[in-house]
């Protein structure tokens, strides 16, 4: 649950923090406790509201030692206290939004983000009487005219879902802090590796580590990492009372993934670049979006804030007709790259978002916000996560559907 001291590299880190040698057997590599109860030795309370941060295992979803290794893990690489696992991504968003937020209470959050998190925020936050307000968080006047006082969150997400642009986070935890608001954000695009938030002022940071964080595209879950204390009081809403736990062997399988979180970001960030440069030098490719490239209109912010760049291209190849024909032929014709939603795996997976259909499901701009969306995506993008693979093999991939 809490940090363990680590201050090693980060390598280092990743294999080592929150594991110890098992002391009941000496077994080097970390055990799996699927145990949904723990034998009680002496009387304790069990209510959520107070359990102290050395209380005896109880029951799972209270706390689990497999989790809690995970968490450790996590809270580590983010170089913050404490860590909170969920049972997917957007367990970790509600398990932010419905911990802090109440009816009467104002958020903030970006007006493109991952699309399942843009959904509650429209449909789900106003129904239990919290007012959201979408903006586009690199615009920081904008930001700062939609702060009120009742604003008791601010939830960014950097680099963002599908178009990757990117956050100021010490700019708008400055603004949020201003008017006595937690910031969040969602740093599943970005990874430990690529930015630790809490290093920018950020309260609590957000993954879904189905992605790079457990990076085989073999589990579900999620994590949000912060303060001891705000860490303690999601653990008391979210996981025991709304109960989305993550499961202990899916804690297992993701905390083996991020051992090698720091080795793959090299590689990913490796391949991306290359992938982003053949595109960017393509005729049939109208615009590609990666913070490395020195074409990304954040470039500067990138290079300030993200210490890798991760492996998540956008690009266009031109209007709605052109971008469902490559996606008709990637279908088909495909061999390396995976046609399937999600990202970060060792796996290179694209999809085909079209703009139209986007704003009519999840984003819902108009006017100027849904003009700024348009200068990134055009009619649609293509999102390509570039996975673990040989550049080359990518690269012949894509001259195949371009
Ligand atoms: C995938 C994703 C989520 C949701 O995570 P799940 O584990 O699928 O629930 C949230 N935010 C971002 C940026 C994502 O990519």
């Amino acid at each position: 649950m809490s940090q363990s001291h680590c201050p090693k590299g980060p390598m280092t880190t990743a294999i080592h923090a929150g594991e110890a040698p098992d002391p009941a057997t000496k077994a080097s590599a970390p055990p799996l406790h699927m145990s949904s109860t723990f034998v009680v030795e002496e009387a304790a309370g069990f209510s959520a509201h107070d359990i102290p941060e050395d209380a005896p295992w109880l029951y799972a979803r209270w706390g689990n030692p497999t989790v809690d290794m995970l968490e450790r893990k996590i809270a580590t690489l983010e170089g913050v206290e404490a860590c909170l696992c969920t049972a997917s991504g957007m367990a970790a968003a509600s398990a932010i939004f419905f911990t802090f937020l109440s009816a009467g209470d104002h958020v903030l959050v970006s007006d493109v983000s991952y699309a399942g998190v843009a959904e509650l925020v429209r449909d789900t936050l106003p129904r239990l009487g919290i007012e959201a307000t979408v903006v586009n968080m690199s615009d920081l006047t904008a930001v700062a005219a939609a702060l009120r006082p009742n604003t008791r969150l601010v939830h960014a997400e950097t680099p963002v879902n599908p178009i990757g642009r990117l956050t100021d986070l010490a700019a708008v935890a400055n603004l949020a802090h201003e008017v006595g608001a937690l910031m969040s954000v969602d740093s599943t695009f970005a990874s430990p590796m690529a930015t630790r938030p809490a290093e920018f002022g950020v309260d609590l940071v957000m993954h879904s580590i189905t992605k790079y964080i457990g990076g085989h595209g073999d589990a579900v879950g999620g994590a949000v990492a912060g303060s001891r204390e705000l860490v303690a009081k999601m653990r008391g809403e979210a996981s025991i009372h709304h109960g989305g736990i993550l499961s202990p062997f899916n804690a297992w399988l993701i905390a083996r993934g991020a051992a090698t979180l720091p080795l793959r970001m090299r590689a990913h960030e490796a391949g991306a670049m290359a992938v982003a440069e053949w595109l960017e030098a393509n005729p049939r490719v109208a615009r590609v979006i990666y913070p490395g490239l020195t074409s990304h209109p954040q470039h500067d912010l990138a290079r300030s804030q993200m210490k890798n760049f991760s492996g998540m291209i956008s690009f266009q190849v031109g209007d709605t007709a052109k971008g469902e024909a490559v996606a008709e032929r990637m279908m088909e014709r495909l061999e390396v790259i995976h046609y399937a939603v999600s990202l970060g795996h060792h796996r290179s997976l694209v999809f085909w978002m079209p703009t139209e259909g986007l704003m009519e499901s999840s984003f819902r701009l108009e006017g100027a916000a849904l003009e700024d969306y348009r200068a990134y995506a055009g009619d649609g993008i293509f999102r390509l996560s570039v996975g673990l693979e040989d550049a080359e093999d990518l690269i012949a991939d894509l001259d195949r559907v371009l």
